[in-house]
């Protein structure tokens, strides 16, 4: 059977590390009808908008996307895409297993953690408040009102939303995925001790969700200070872990960080029934164009998207190539060498070159 996989290449080194992921994939023998759309500064040239309506309805069509990264300007200018296109698609869970192959340059071995981030709410939900508008003076007035609380008059102001019903989805998804793919435990991550309203309300939310499994997945809380403290020095005290947006985003790199780094993380953003599969990391516009940056995290997103389309044997097979290959250090990005004068570094299209004869040697 054939799949119909929207495929979009993003921006900067996007387009590159989403030709070595396809050809990857394509060379598995699964059927895939990719079907291309833009998004990005790209699309933007191309069509005047930056997530054009086609993408979002490629996506809905077709149920499944790959993305490569787009940029966000920092500060100004436009808002995330990649949020946008989340919050379009309601794609509420970002899964982002961060595993230790062999052959990595880390500090750790045997890392196999899972993040399950919130995507949809908390203060990634765009509603901002520019510091010297009317409307902001208008808010800090009426906050002053309600609270006696006294924000000073030259702040900008970004809104923290976490609802009842987004944390209680979230937290199920953590334990379902626990469930399915044979976890431990689940441990729920924030700030409860000072955001009683917002964390307090998801980590209430979540301590009933985790009733309804007790006896089949362990639960644990965690503040997300101490988290990040346990993460570097115990991290295989832990499982899969829950967490409200802003952690989840800034666990996802630590975490990355513990696996050897970005060009090794892969991710998925998933909703009731599509999901979109990326890599953590970002555009990297430096590398843009010079064939330099590790496939790996995208190549890896492509793996989940095999297992989310029930081609295990597919994805067993990449990632199992994968893992060859960073194993042997012959035919690697840089970023897995110390130094850029050790010999076995090649480039992104090489990797997956490297990738892609391992798969056929099979
Ligand atoms: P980044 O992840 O793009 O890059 C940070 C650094 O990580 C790079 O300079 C590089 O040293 C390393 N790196 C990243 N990917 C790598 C790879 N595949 N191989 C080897 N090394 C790699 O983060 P940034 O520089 O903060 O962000 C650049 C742009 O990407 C920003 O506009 C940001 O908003 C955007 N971004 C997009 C996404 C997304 O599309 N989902 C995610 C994160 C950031």
């Amino acid at each position: 059977m054939s799949h119909k996989v929207t495929l979009i290449p993003g921006d900067g080194i996007g387009p590159e590390v989403s030709a070595a992921a396809r050809r990857c994939i394509e060379a598995t023998g699964v059927k895939i009808d990719w079907e291309e759309a833009l998004a990005g500064t790209e699309a933007l040239e191309k069509t005047g908008e930056l997530l054009p309506k086609s993408t979002i309805d490629s996506i809905k069509r077709n149920k499944v996307a790959l993305k490569g990264p787009i940029i966000t300007p920092i500060g100004e200018g436009f808002r995330s895409v990649n949020v946008a296109l989340r919050q379009a698609l309601d794609l509420y869970a970002c899964v982002r297993p961060a595993k230790t192959y062999p052959g990595v340059r880390s500090l750790y071995k045997n890392i196999d953690l899972v993040i399950v981030r919130e995507n949809s709410e908390d203060l990634y939900a765009g509603i901002e408040f520019e510091e010297g508008k009317s409307e902001t003076r208008k808010l800090i007035q009426e906050i002053a009102e309600a609270t006696k609380k006294k924000i000073r008059p030259d702040s900008g102001i970004s809104i923290k939303p976490i609802s009842k019903s987004g944390s209680e989805r979230i937290v199920k998804f953590a334990f379902e995925y626990a469930l399915e793919h044979n976890r431990k435990k689940v441990t729920i991550v924030h700030k409860a001790n000072i955001m009683k309203f917002t964390d307090g309300l998801f980590l209430k939310t979540g301590r009933e969700v985790a009733k309804d499994y007790a006896g089949r997945i362990a639960f644990g809380e965690s503040i997300v200070d101490n988290m990040c403290m346990q993460l570097v020095q115990k991290p295989h005290l832990y499982d899969v872990l829950v967490l409200p947006n802003l952690y989840g985003d800034i666990l996802s790199d630590l975490c990355a960080g513990l696996i050897g780094g970005l060009g090794i993380a892969p991710g998925a953003n998933i909703g009731k029934d599509m999901a979109v599969f990326e890599a953590v990391h970002g555009s990297a516009p430096k590398y843009k164009g010079l064939n330099k940056v590790n496939p790996t995290a995208m190549i890896l997103s492509g793996v989940l998207m095999l297992e989310y389309l029930k081609e295990d044997r597919a994805a067993r097979i990449l990632e199992n190539a994968v893992k060859e290959v960073i194993s042997e250090g012959k035919e690697v990005t840089y970023d897995f060498k110390p130094s850029p004068s050790e010999s076995g570094i090649v480039g992104t299209a090489q990797m997956a070159d490297a990738i892609i004869q391992k798969i056929k040697e099979k």
